[in-house]
């Protein structure tokens, strides 16, 4: 067998545009696949979910956006964004972050119509390890309501931090690669 002639190795950009087969999960993704936690990781439940209309202020709840945890735990889901160089779009972490009792209410009160009582940012605690940026010691964000029912977005508070650094300065398509892999997804070579 020849190398003459061998194409090059497609790039991370390239592997990563379009749709891509999925050597981890077998699955077909789109461009920059967003990793999902399914709930706080002290979450306690099991994994379904209630609907948002359902929540309960008193015990354990679960829904798509809210959840509480001893009836005095509040959190809200949203996503992390960061960067990639080559991409207009930006790769989002979906994770969970605290809201204090207050912040939690406005946050409920506006989620149907969009509009909140204020924009923020509300000051929060990440609920969720994140790949190698975040391991289980408490990480302080800063909550963003969006209008059009779009999910808060989160940055980490403190600048010095990798993860915030990143979410500034933006990552490569090789690095979001890595970030894959920890996760068990990644295109075939
Ligand atoms: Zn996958």
């Amino acid at each position: 067998m020849s190398w003459f002639g061998r194409k090059a190795a497609p790039s991370a950009v390239e592997r990563l545009q379009s749709e891509w087969r999925c050597v981890g999960c077998d699955g077909v993704h789109h461009g920059l696949l967003d990793l999902a936690a399914f709930a706080p990781d002290p979450w306690p439940g099991d994994d379904r979910r209630e609907e948002n209309s359902d929540l309960r202020l008193d015990g354990d709840f679960l829904s798509e956006d809210f959840c509480v945890i001893d009836g005095c735990y509040f959190f809200v889901r949203g996503v992390l964004e960061i960067p990639v160089h080559g991409f207009a779009e930006k790769f989002g972490f979906g994770c969970w972050s605290t809201l204090s009792r207050p912040n939690f209410d406005k946050y409920v009160d506006g989620f149907d119509g969009g509009n909140f009582a204020d924009w923020g940012p509300w000051s929060g605690w990440l609920g969720n390890q994140l790949a190698d940026y975040i391991g289980t010691d408490p990480e302080a964000l800063w909550v963003y309501p969006q209008a059009d029912r779009q999910r808060p977005t989160f940055r980490v508070q403190d600048p010095e931090h990798p993860l915030a650094i990143d979410q500034e300065e933006g990552i490569t398509p090789e690095r979001l690669l890595e970030i894959f892999e920890q996760y068990g997804h990644g295109p075939a070579s």
